[in-house]
């Protein structure tokens, strides 16, 4: 096991294997399985490319041997940072097979997120588009590589050899060589946390974890062969890439069809044309996707199941999704830690409208607690603690969070305010963590915070969400100045100068002469959240 990732304590780990949740598998082998049982049919369409199984395979073997020829070793880490292109899968395959681990950067993230990557992760490759969508990605990977010492490489997908350390992904080619195989109960690749501290936090997901995930959650949307997903969203989300997303139709020998973003012309056109039967979105692109379809209704559509999670789902949108696409709603409320839960098929409409649904394994052990972490009464809304066998036991070299964030028997504080309905399911009712959810996007405040008050003109800051009929929430950024006033335009612009990635940029300002402080001398947010909520109808949109 990688230094610095905290195992499962060997008693619930005997455990896991015992019940068959963990079964010694690992991604890189599944693959090889795959390809030999679904060999010619189709595993990967992005535009015009299609892929087979069996083609897969035997590109991820020679890329597998082309990084290892370029130094990269087993237990290296290597970001990741594509757009949803077939290199994606295709390098996360080759780097679990010679047992490097990728980083999964968002396509979002830009110089300030990625050098933290780079430095948390020790990382000794880092793999981008050249340009995509009008950024230079290899400039900002030049950049990365001045700044991080441990960095070596760069691979770039559709790059010219270049800047010494650039390497064009289509050279990193080499005749397959024999690999051992990835130990299961070892980290198969990171996910980012949402979560609540100033920089974002690694979540080391094993391959034993993940290959149960990804088991489980197919078995539970009965996903077969005959199943085509569209990944619509990020395939870097956990919810694309495992719920059962990328992963889970491979390995039941469906067809991923791969889109460059959620937009509902291109997503309705790939649907029609490859016959999707399912897909995944966060409330904000099914709002959007509604919209469209009701303007444009399909002529016969092959969708079989919308998967919505991610953020709260308003139950209007709900409602209208079955009707829309005539196809089956499953609410999914998930977090890259681990736990997910689902509605099924065979749940009575008002639990698929009203509810988050059960935990998706019988090895998750949910809890919900008051303050003092004391377990409340059925029906009692608290916080969400969870662990089992796809729930990570720490953030990766984050002991001194890891004691906050982890109960002592290793349930993970998720910061999710829940309850359970009498007949077992979880319905989500809001969040004590600091976290703005603008859309798909988690937003930490404290994060915000900190790079709002390197600005010269700040002298106090508290950021908060403020509801938005669009997005769900936006952020809005409460500034007592040091003196004269800054716009807001000022600051986007100051942070978008350092670095740091759109999604983050503060949507509203509300200058003040002080911050509101709670009896205990902390910035009352509860008091500004109201305040933020209370001048929602004003913000201008987009
Ligand atoms: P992430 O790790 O980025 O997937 O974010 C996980 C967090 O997203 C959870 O802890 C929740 O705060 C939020 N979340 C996920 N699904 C839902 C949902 N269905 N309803 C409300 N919040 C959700």
């Amino acid at each position: 096991m990688l230094d610095g990732v905290t195992p499962w304590p060997a008693a619930l780990a005997a455990g896991y294997r015992e019940r068959g949740y963990w079964r010694g598998e690992n991604l890189s082998d599944l693959l090889r399985e795959w390809s030999r049982t679904y060999g010619d049919r189709i595993a990967l369409v992005h535009a015009d490319r299609r892929i087979s199984y069996a083609g897969l395979d035997q590109q991820v073997d020679r890329m597998a041997a082309g990084f290892r020829r370029r130094g990269i070793a087993a237990g290296d880490r290597v970001v990741v940072q594509l757009p949803n292109v077939p290199e994606f899968v295709i390098v996360c395959f080759a780097l679990f097979r010679m047992g490097a681990k990728p980083v999964f950067a968002l396509l979002a993230h830009r110089a300030n997120e990625i050098r933290h990557l780079c430095a948390l992760s020790g990382a000794v490759g880092y793999v981008v588009q050249g340009t995509y969508r009008g950024f230079d990605y290899a400039a900002l990977a030049a950049d990365t590589m001045a700044e991080s010492p441990a960095l070596e490489q760069v691979f770039v997908v559709d790059g010219l050899a270049g800047a010494e350390g650039f390497v064009p992904l289509a050279e990193v080619d080499a005749q397959p060589e024999p690999l051992v195989s990835p130990d299961p109960s070892d980290v198969a690749f990171f996910l980012l946390s949402g979560g609540t501290t100033a920089l974002p936090k690694l979540i080391p997901r094993t391959h034993d974890d993940y290959a149960y995930q990804t088991r489980i959650a197919a078995e539970l949307v009965g996903l077969s062969a005959e199943d085509t997903y569209l990944a619509a969203l990020p395939v870097e989300f956990n919810f694309a890439w495992g719920c059962p997303g990328v992963i889970g139709t491979l390995r039941a020998g469906g067809t991923v069809v791969l889109a460059a973003d959620a937009d509902p012309d291109e997503c309705f056109e790939a649907i029609e044309r490859e016959r999707v039967t399912f897909t995944s979105l966060v409330p904000t692109v099914a709002q959007l996707w509604l919209d469209a379809v009701e303007a444009a209704p399909f002529g016969s559509s092959s969708l079989r199941l919308i998967q919505i999670g991610g953020a709260p789902l308003q139950r209007e949108i709900a409602e209208r999704i079955s009707p829309a696409f005539d196809c089956q709603l499953q609410q999914v409320f998930g977090m890259a830690e681990g736990m997910i839960s689902f509605t099924l098929e065979t749940d009575p409409a008002e639990t698929v409208l009203s509810t988050q649904g059960r935990p998706i394994s019988p090895g998750d052990e949910i809890r919900i607690v008051d303050e003092a972490d004391a377990d409340l009464p059925p029906g009692s809304t608290g916080e969400l603690l969870v662990r089992g066998p796809y729930t990570l036991q720490g953030y990766y070299r984050a002991p001194e969070h890891n004691a906050r964030a982890f109960t002592e028997d290793g349930y993970y504080r998720s910061g999710d305010l829940a309850r359970l309905t009498p007949t077992g399911e979880l319905v989500i009712e809001g969040r004590i963590k600091d976290v703005i959810i603008r859309g798909g996007n988690k937003i930490s405040a404290a994060e915000v915070e900190g790079h709002l008050l390197t600005h010269p003109a700040v002298d106090r800051v508290a950021v908060v969400a403020i509801p938005d009929l669009f997005l769900g929430e936006r952020i809005c950024a409460y500034v007592r100045p040091v003196d004269e006033p800054p716009t807001l335009q000022t600051l986007r612009d100051a942070l978008h100068d350092l670095g740091i990635a759109d999604y983050k940029l503060p949507d509203r300002l509300e200058i003040v002469t002080d911050l509101p402080l709670t009896g205990l001398g902390k910035v009352d947010k509860k008091f500004l959240a109201k305040d933020a909520a209370a001048k929602a109808d004003t913000l201008q949109k987009d």
